[in-house]
This record gives C-alpha cells, sequence and structure tokens, in this order.
C-alpha cells in the first residue's frame, strides 16, 4: 500500500510552497486510487521546535488545506506526542552498537562511504566522504533532532514515499543510514524544486503575498489556486493547455512531469487562471462563492450583474465590486485613468453626460440595440465622435475607462438608475 505524509512545522502560515508539497503528495494519493492502489495521505504535525511552533498556525494549515480542497486520511499526528518512541528509539540504537552516548547526547555512528539514492525527481543523487559524519540524535535534553523524529515517526507511519522540498536533499543521507539501522528500506525519495519569485530570488514576503490565506481573502478560487500550484514545478509535457480540472490534475500528474528546475511564481498568471476557472464556472454557480456580497440582491439580478462583469474580473473581489457599483449598492469611485479623463477637459465630459442624459430620457425600449443606435445619433447630431459620448457615460456610471460597451452597460444598471446617475454626474464634477 502506498503511504505519503504531508509534515508542515507549525511555525507559520500555509505558505505558497508547503502548499504545492501538500498538493503534490496528494495528488499523488489521488492518482494512484485512480488506477485502483490503496493509498493514503498521513498528515503529521512536526511541532518539536517548541518555541515557534503554536496551535493558531496549525489551525491555520488545517485550514488552508480544507480550502485547497486536500483531504488527509490519517492524522493529524503530532511529532511531539511520540517523544517516547524517539526516545526508546534512539536507545535500541545504542543497544545495537549503532549509537553511542557522548556528552550526555546520543550519536548516531556513520560507517558508510557514500549515501546513493534515485529520485524520483532529480535521478541519481549521491554523497560521500566528509558530508557524512556521526552526528546527535538525541539531544543532552533526550529531545530528538528533525532528522532522527522524522526517520522514526516515517518507520512508524510506515511511510512508503516521502516527497518533500529540494532544501531536505542534505538531510536525506542521514535519514537514509537511519533508516539502514533500523533495518528497514529507505521509502522513495522525490525532492520538488524550490519556488522563486519573478526577480529569480527564493520566493519571499518581499514579493507580495506568499501565504495561502491572502490569496483565499483576494478572491482567487481554490481551484485556480491548486491548478496554479501544480504547475509550480510540474508540468504535463506535449503542448497542453494550462487550464486543469481537478479530476484532469490528478489523472495526468506523475512525478515524471515533476521538474528539476526552480519554478517561478507569477503572480498574474494566477489571476489569469483565477479568471480562466470564474468563467469555467460560469455566473450562477459563481454567485454561491462569491460570499454576501451580492446578498442584499435577488439572486437572478446578482446573475446578470455577474455575468456583465466577468469578462473583465480577474477575481471574486473584482466581481462583486463591479456588480455593486452597476447595482447602486456602492457609489462609484473613479479610477486613476478615469480621473485623468475628466480633469484633462471636464467641460467636455460634463457636455457629454449632459448630451447622453437629454438623448436618452425618451428611450423606452432600454435594450442593447436600441441603445446603440442612439448613442450614435447623440453623438453625430452634435458633430461628435461617437467615442466623446460613450466614454463620459462609462466613466460615470463605473469610475473606469474600461467596461463592457456601453450599452451593454446602460442595460444592466437600467433605465431609471442610468439617467438618474448620468444627470447627477453631469451637474456635480
Ligand atoms: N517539517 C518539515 C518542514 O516543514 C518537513 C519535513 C519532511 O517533509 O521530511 O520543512
Amino acid at each position: 500500500m502506498i503511504r505519503v505524509r504531508f509534515a508542515p512545522s507549525p511555525t507559520g502560515f500555509l505558505h505558497v510552497g508547503g502548499a504545492r508539497t501538500a498538493l503534490f503528495n496528494w495528488l499523488f494519493v489521488q492518482h494512484a486510487r485512480r488506477r485502483g492502489e490503496e493509498a493514503a495521505l498521513i498528515l503529521r504535525v512536526e511541532d518539536t521546535d517548541k518555541e515557534r511552533s503554536t496551535d493558531a498556525f496549525t489551525q491555520v494549515i488545517l485550514d488552508g488545506m480544507t480550502w485547497l480542497g486536500l483531504s488527509w486520511d490519517e492524522g493529524p499526528f503530532f511529532q511531539g506526542e511520540g517523544l517516547a518512541r524517539h526516545q526508546a528509539d534512539a536507545e535500541r540504537l545504542v543497544a545495537d552498537g549503532k549509537a553511542y552516548a557522548d556528552e550526555g547526547a546520543i550519536r548516531f555512528r556513520v560507517t558508510h562511504e557514500e549515501v546513493a539514492w534515485d529520485d524520483a525527481v532529480h535521478a541519481r543523487i549521491a554523497f560521500h566522504g566528509k558530508d557524512l559524519e556521526d552526528f546527535v540524535i538525541l539531544r543532552a535534553d533526550r529531545t530528538p533532532v528533525y532528522n532522527f523524529a522524522v526517520v522514526s515517526d516515517d518507520v512508524h507511519m510506515r511511510v512508503t514515499h516521502v516527497f518533500r522540498g529540494d532544501d531536505h536533499i542534505s538531510n536525506t543521507p542521514k535519514q537514509i543510514l537511519l533508516y539502514r539501522a533500523f533495518g528497514r528500506e529507505p521509502p522513495v525519495f522525490g525532492h520538488v524544486p524550490m519556488i522563486l519569485g519573478m526577480d529569480g530570488k527564493k520566493l519571499s514576503k518581499r514579493h507580495g503575498a506568499t501565504a495561502v490565506a491572502d490569496y483565499q481573502h483576494e478572491g482567487i478560487l481554490p481551484q485556480a489556486m491548486v491548478n496554479f500550484l501544480a504547475l509550480l514545478g510540474w508540468s504535463p509535457g506535449g503542448d497542453r493547455e494550462l487550464f486543469f480540472a481537478i479530476g484532469e490534475l490528478i489523472e495526468a500528474f506523475t512525478f515524471d512531469g515533476v521538474q528539476r528546475k526552480a519554478a517561478v511564481f507569477d503572480p498574474k498568471k494566477l489571476e489569469w487562471m483565477n479568471a480562466e476557472h470564474m468563467r469555467a464556472l460560469g455566473p450562477a454557480r459563481l454567485l454561491g462563492l462569491l460570499g454576501d456580497g451580492l446578498g442584499a440582491l435577488p439572486p437572478a439580478r446578482a446573475v446578470e450583474l455577474i455575468a456583465a462583469v466577468l469578462p473583465r474580473s480577474r477575481t471574486t473581489l473584482d466581481i462583486v465590486r463591479q456588480a455593486r457599483q452597476r447595482a447602486g449598492l456602492d457609489p462609484v469611485a473613479q479610477d486613476e485613468k478615469a480621473a485623468a479623463f475628466i480633469a484633462k477637459d471636464p467641460d467636455a465630459y460634463r457636455n457629454g453626460l449632459r448630451l447622453s442624459a437629454n438623448g436618452l430620457q425618451d428611450v423606452t425600449d432600454w435594450s442593447a440595440a436600441t441603445l446603440e443606435a442612439k448613442l450614435r445619433r447623440i453623438a453625430e447630431a452634435s458633430g461628435m465622435k461617437a467615442g466623446a459620448v460613450m466614454q463620459p457615460v462609462r466613466i460615470a456610471l463605473t469610475g473606469s475607462t474600461v467596461s463592457e460597451p456601453v450599452n451593454e452597460l446602460l442595460v444592466v444598471v437600467g433605465r431609471e438608475a442610468a439617467l438618474a446617475r448620468l444627470r447627477a454626474a453631469a451637474s456635480s464634477s
């Protein structure tokens, strides 16, 4: 049976790298199951650093996994609860002559001159000589070092595959030696590549949000985040497009596709992917995922508004903000470009608004086709370009220089509300 584990340290938020490691483990399990194999994902919270570990971080990590849909089959287990076993395992190695007491601590005796393994990502990796010296496994205060606790736990939990970040490669030879000392076959190791920011430096807070929860609060959908994380260091090969529904990821994911070179975290790509997933869901299903931002509206009206703004939204926050403005739930706030447009020629702006408010007043068939024709006639009648009428309308109704076509915008805002807002904007600005 395949048994993998995700082993986060609760010393910080669930960040992008940790979530990606969790996802690869999860995908490996789901893919194996789809092929009819028995497989389990164990969640082990490595809380042995008592000073930096907190229950709050543990909770944030579990919440992040739950949000992403990464369910685990066993656990959460807490490494700290294995202390008695860690100590007993160390004593066993002493009794077998494989470790020895040294100034109160217990030190492992290294007799091998080379340790090598076939990494699931990097192929053969070998360490020799000076990298392999006797090392402490139990400190003088009887607490285990990281490498020892991990092997004791992985043996105890019958872990068959260890997938974790590249930064652990240098730990692996020690861990393999410990497996051998316990008389166990080491698991398959696979070290997934680091994640870099756009500047090629290791991803950190300087690059913006790195905690998964930040993206949740910025209006990224979990399925988009999962799709994006999967492609951080994994590639399906060929010219397969990048949009993956979760079932497609499970089907396609294998460690053959995991890259050796570092992955680059591109926030723009995440937004693009989020937009793709929002469009794939469509307005009606999105409504249920927007929280209560549009809760004040009848559902059919909310869906109509979502449909109007979806093509120009990258996050669910974009949708809510634009839909609320069109519905009149929030006042229109001008963005920089809109403010600059007005400032360039305030009279022309007001004039455009006045002409359109007056001209549209007698339109009773408030449809996109009628409004389009009418707006053009209004402009022509004053010897102006269509844009000189339409752009002020767009800005007055959305606060932005880009939106859906103005005739559609007028329809979605609605006749009375649109006319009232155009008149108000014409006289106030
Ligand atoms: N607790 C370790 C970490 O968060 C993971 C150890 C492992 O996967 O072996 O980096």
